[in-house]
């Protein structure tokens, strides 16, 4: 088993958010993420390279632009007929959670965006959810046009570890449960409930012929507002091979994987979640190292997961992302982690699921298929 991990925070000389991990396990390959839309040609070269023709599993942890858009750039490209890689099945968190802010007709002509501005991808551009949201629109129109089938998964209804016919194999989907996606709905028709005024006001301000220039940025800011909600949307995967598992955890933030306790620890999960998460081979560091997806001490990863390994796909000399404490906490407990910035293609984890995993450069996209 191959775990790739391509650096998709090194776009063309240029920093930048995104998840991308190919999974390549007894000649099968899983895809969870894909970065920005500027990382999918990176993706595809590396995906050629490999040999990949069928995908059992494309999974997309959240809707946000660092995530979705290079799986668009990368596989669902149009003009691609003749070069096509297959996928059998998508797994994404169930977008009716998100229906608050779903944009309508009416929010698109109160924004003057421009779709096609590269920079209006980024997570630092404003409107970066709003953005994100158009992009799942035309990702699941894409993949109905392919006939490809998705399927929302959340905790509750995924209980049962998936083989997808891989021997040896499980994907379990440990998160988001039903309570937090019940808890960000509540949160986005709060806000859905103010920008439909401020939609209102921009429509009123339109037909008077005014500058929509301040309306613009504030409707954006309301949507950037939202970026916490849509985060704890993720779906958090557990993959298991053998004896090894490798915790995936998009940009799930801390409310959605614990709860509030005081105390010493303070911070609890639920005993049969922690059991699941307690020890497992890989830990992808929620959020991209950030703090608001683990905590000021680092706890929840050094205490209540305790992982052996730590991955952490983040740009490099940002104290934010991966925040500097996190590193500081794993660097106490030895427990190892790697950043993805720490060269150019990304990491790839090899095992027999058995024995110790084995880190190493990711350099010519891989050589051939292995177990
Ligand atoms: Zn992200």
């Amino acid at each position: 088993m191959k775990v790739h991990i391509i650096d998709v925070n090194d776009i063309n000389d240029k920093p930048q958010y995104g998840d991308c991990f190919l999974i390549e396990v007894e000649g099968k390959f899983i895809l969870i993420d894909g970065g920005v839309h500027q990382a999918g040609q990176k993706v595809r070269d590396y995906l050629d390279k490999i040999g990949v023709n069928t995908l059992e599993l494309v999974v997309v942890t959240h809707v946000h632009s660092d995530h979705i858009d290079g799986i668009i750039s990368s596989i669902l490209r149009e003009g691609d007929e003749d070069n096509r890689i297959n996928i059998n099945q998508v797994w994404a968190p169930d977008p009716k959670y998100l229906a608050p802010i779903m944009p309508s007709r009416e929010a698109l002509l109160a924004l003057t965006v421009d779709y096609e501005d590269p920079n209006y991808a980024c997570f630092d551009s404003p409107g970066f959810s709003l953005r994100s949201i158009v992009s799942y629109n035309s990702f699941e129109g894409m993949l109905s046009q392919r006939g490809i089938p998705i399927s929302y998964q959340m905790a509750d209804i995924a209980h049962k570890p998936q083989t997808l016919g891989i021997p040896n194999f499980s994907v379990e989907v440990l998160g988001p449960s039903k309570e937090t996606l019940n808890t960000v709905l509540r949160r986005l028709k709060q806000i859905g409930g103010e920008k439909m005024k401020l939609i209102t006001n921009s429509e009123r301000a339109r037909l008077a012929g005014h500058s929509l220039k301040k309306m613009d940025l504030e409707l954006r800011g309301l949507y950037d507002n939202e970026n916490d909600a849509i985060n704890n949307t993720s779906l958090i995967l557990k993959i298991t091979y053998k004896q090894t598992s490798f915790l995936f955890t998009g940009d799930a933030e801390i409310a959605s994987l614990v709860t509030k306790k005081g105390g010493k620890l303070p911070y609890k999960m639920k005993k049969a979640l922690q059991k699941k998460m307690l020890n497992v081979s890989v830990f992808k560091a929620p959020h991209h190292g950030s703090v608001n997806g683990i905590d000021l001490n680092g706890k929840i990863i050094t205490e209540l997961v305790k992982p052996k390994n730590v991955v952490i796909t983040a740009k490099a000399k940002d104290t934010d992302h991966p925040y500097f404490e996190l590193l500081e906490k794993l660097r106490e407990r030895h427990i190892p982690y790697y950043l993805t910035t720490r060269n150019r293609d990304g990491i790839v984890i090899t095992t027999d699921g058995l024995t110790e995993l084995e880190f190493g450069e990711a350099k010519e996209g891989g050589d051939n298929p292995s177990t």
